[in-house]
């Protein structure tokens, strides 16, 4: 994001005030403590998450209909404004499970396997037949995680939908 200070500083102040400051690329918390983990700040009359306050304050604009702000270092107590990126509720969704923190599968490890194309497509069929992601990461060894990447187009997006049209 760039820094561009659009908005008058009051809001700047404020948020400096409560921002633990350190390197450029490490984490900035939020000082006050915040229940739920998601910090909010009431300003100008405004209750928003402080994340909306940093983006409005570094880009003097709010973020689009339908985006959110994700913390690519999945702290949502982190105030650096190179930590936030604008992006969607799925793929906040779809990084927590690469990062494995999905909540329901969590503690589901299995040795990494590497699968081929074949085997995605048989994956993707037989999701489409009703089989569930933790009985596909059985049968195929991998993680319910890279399950959900392939079945969701987000891993292996480049083959085409059906086998036959390779
Ligand atoms: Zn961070």
């Amino acid at each position: 994001m760039p820094n561009q200070y659009t908005v008058p500083r009051p809001l700047g102040d404020l948020l400096r005030e409560k921002i633990a400051v350190r390197g450029k690329n490490e984490c900035w918390d939020w000082i006050p403590s915040c229940k739920g983990g998601r910090p909010e700040m009431m300003f100008n009359g405004k209750r928003k998450l402080v994340s909306y306050w940093i983006y409005f304050h570094v880009t003097g604009r709010w973020p689009p209909e339908g985006k959110q702000l994700n913390h690519r270092c999945d702290r949502p107590v982190c105030c650096n404004s190179r930590h936030l990126e604008l992006g969607t509720q799925k793929m906040n969704m779809v990084d927590m499970y690469r990062r494995g923190r999905g909540n329901s599968y969590k503690g589901e490890r299995h040795p990494k396997a590497k699968l081929t194309s074949r085997q995605v497509y048989a994956i993707r069929a037989a999701h489409r037949r009703g089989e569930s992601g933790v009985s596909l990461a059985h049968r195929f060894r991998v993680t319910s995680g890279t399950i959900y990447l392939i079945v969701h187009r987000v891993n292996w997006k480049h083959l085409p939908l059906t086998e036959n049209r390779l």
